[in-house]
């Protein structure tokens, strides 16, 4: 029997490891995904624009958004808010398509206890030195937040095991290979459900 709900996809993993990365290169390789636009209280980076990389929001709208129950998962993140916009979520998977969220492990472990039937994959740096170098070379944090993103990469890496997949992420084009096939299995795997 087929399902026609679109399948969620949550890729996760620390910050600096390249998930925004992952995703830029899956989409000419996966036209039919929908990516989430998520909100957040942090200021846009150079070039970030509203509505595109995040809806930016005041700590108040922020708020205004959890009291009304339109964030679908939503954490604490070095100093600023981030959420998953329920309605977008859930209006995308009903009309059949497929949803990737690009969020960081808090919120990817609330989403998991909401829809267990999600696919979740850990997008995993080669090592600690490499993701610090990674998040350095951006160019866009100061010492302190270098310092707070290592913290928690090292206590995200930890829960790596709540997930249904690790892709390493070594080189993109290899990552965005294993995640197309594990989306491609996934779709197999409900077909014949
Ligand atoms: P950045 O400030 O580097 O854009 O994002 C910091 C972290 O927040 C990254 O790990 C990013 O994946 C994560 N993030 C982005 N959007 C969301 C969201 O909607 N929910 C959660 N929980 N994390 C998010």
């Amino acid at each position: 029997m087929k399902h026609d709900r679109g399948l969620l996809i949550v890729l996760s993993g620390p910050s600096g490891v390249g998930k925004g990365t992952v995703c830029a290169a899956l989409r000419p390789h996966m036209k039919d995904l929908v990516y989430s636009v998520s909100a957040t209280t942090r200021t846009p980076r150079t070039g970030e624009v509203d509505g595109v990389n995040y809806f930016f929001k005041t700590k108040e709208q922020f708020k205004h958004m959890i009291e009304n129950d339109q964030l679908l998962e939503w954490a604490e993140y070095v100093g600023n808010f981030y959420g998953t916009p329920r309605g977008f979520v859930e209006d995308t998977l009903a009309s059949g398509r497929d949803v990737i969220l690009e969020i960081e492990v808090q919120g990817a472990l609330q989403v998991k206890e909401k829809f267990p039937e999600g696919i979740f994959v850990f997008l995993a740096p080669p090592d600690l030195k490499e993701l610090r170098s990674r998040i350095t070379g951006r160019g866009t944090e100061t010492e302190e937040s270098i310092h707070n993103r290592m913290t928690m990469a090292k206590a995200e890496i930890e829960l790596m095991d709540r997930y249904n997949y690790v892709v390493v992420n070594d080189e993109v084009d290899k990552a965005c290979e294993r995640i197309e096939a594990i989306v491609v299995a996934e779709h197999c795997k409900k077909e014949r459900q």
